[in-house]
């Protein structure tokens, strides 16, 4: 049987990866307002990679036979100052997520619930991942979104990112 805080946390987990989600599509509705095209594809594959998360977390749970409880997702921010901003909203967003699985794998670890802990090991991977991509999209911002010419080749860059199923299969 599973720790009752674990659990909890877990359960948690799926409606943070779906305001993950929810988040990410609002930066892509954002910049595609802004007519940055590759900026919106960038972050609508960043929304369906975290929907892809909170549906793994909902399937741990199902496959240890715990059940799933599915609260409102918290309304995303509407307003920013800057298309820096949002990329830096970003990356705070994905250091506090950071904590979370850091807090659910701490939580897991007290009870010595070891298979948690090696179903969360992909996600402490995974945050280490994307907290680099938010820094790097930091910082080819600073170098280059002042200049429009170099933003437009950063647009196009980003257009390119494609999406592709997580690497973890339960
Ligand atoms: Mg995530």
């Amino acid at each position: 049987m599973m720790n009752e805080k674990v659990h909890e946390l877990l359960n948690q987990q799926i409606n943070k990866e779906f305001y993950s989600a929810y988040l990410y599509l609002q930066f892509s509705n954002y910049f595609k307002a802004k007519s940055l095209d590759g900026f919106a594809n960038w972050y609508m594959i960043q929304a369906q990679e975290e929907r892809d998360h909170a549906l793994l977390f909902y399937q741990y749970l199902q496959n240890n036979n715990m059940p799933v409880t599915l609260g409102a997702i918290e309304e995303p921010i509407q307003e920013f100052e800057s298309n820096m901003a949002v990329l830096e909203a970003g990356l705070n967003h994905e250091i506090y997520v950071t904590s979370l699985i850091n807090d659910i794998y701490a939580a897991a670890y007290e009870v010595k619930d070891f298979r948690t802990m090696q179903f969360l090991d992909w996600f402490v991977k995974e945050q280490g991942e994307e907290e680099t991509n938010a820094n790097d999209l930091i910082s080819k911002m600073e170098l280059f979104g002042s200049d429009p010419k170099s933003l437009y080749m950063l647009n196009q860059e980003l257009g390119t990112r494609v999406y592709t199923a997580p690497s973890l299969v339960l």
